[in-house]
């Protein structure tokens, strides 16, 4: 079938160790997965009872980070460093007791955020995608292997500014461990190989502003770097 023009090439991440690219399909996200930053954001009640899950297109992706423009239509650009976990295998109704078998590997990645226009949508009642999925949105590192690091249950995420720390957590306090959030979401989407989850981000969320340099690391398997522009 002849298709009338042809796409940009499919977004994809290095991964360490291997030539090969990890070709990227969705990107899920969850949010309010760390109690301090539920806080943060205002939420009255933190619990497990509704994971607050949405999505950012796969061509937001900043492959190994680098320069990342500042976007449109925002004066309040704030980071959320993340874990990232890459999916190899999907599926529907996924048990979490077999959930990790579908994840590749692991990074970590910015959530940038439009935060005035999420403020604004919230205040609204309306869909948050103008404030999570613009373009570049999303710097993800290179992938980790978990046949080379195995699944981290516990890991420090950090993010440091212009070498000064904003965000410093682990992993292990998440509201939602990987795989619960994987049994989560494929209630309600089927779960495919290259879809990307960012799993949340702890407290400390901030302004980022053009000239800012940036450093988030997830400890032992994985770091990002780059420099807002
Ligand atoms: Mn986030």
């Amino acid at each position: 079938m002849a298709l009338l023009f042809d796409l940009s090439p499919v977004p994809s991440l290095p991964i360490h160790g291997n030539e090969a690219r990890f070709p990227v399909h969705r990107i899920y996200c969850i949010g309010r997965n760390y109690a301090d930053h539920a806080k943060e954001m205002g939420a009255q009640t933190v619990s497990r009872a509704n994971p607050v899950f949405f999505m950012k297109p796969a061509d937001a992706i900043v492959p190994g980070g680098g320069d990342v423009p500042y976007p449109s239509a925002t004066h309040d650009l704030h980071h959320e460093v993340e874990m990232v976990a890459a999916l190899a295998k999907g599926g529907r109704d996924i048990d979490a007791a077999h959930a990790l078998e579908c994840v590749f590997g692991y990074g970590v990645g910015l959530d940038l955020t439009r935060r005035d226009l999420q403020a604004a949508m919230k205040a609204k009642g309306m869909p948050w995608d103008i404030a999570k999925g613009f373009d570049a949105s999303a710097p993800v590192s290179a992938l980790r292997q978990a046949s080379e690091v195995g699944h981290p249950s516990h890991a420090e995420l950090s993010l440091t500014v212009n070498g000064e720390t904003r965000q410093r957590a682990d992993i292990a306090d998440m509201i939602f461990p990987l795989p619960d959030i994987v049994a989560e979401l494929s209630k309600l989407f089927e779960l495919k190989p290259g879809d990307l989850i960012f799993t949340g981000t702890p407290a400390g969320v901030g302004p980022l502003v053009r000239g800012d340099g940036f450093s988030a690391e997830l400890h032992g398997i994985a770091m990002l770097d780059g420099y807002i522009v």
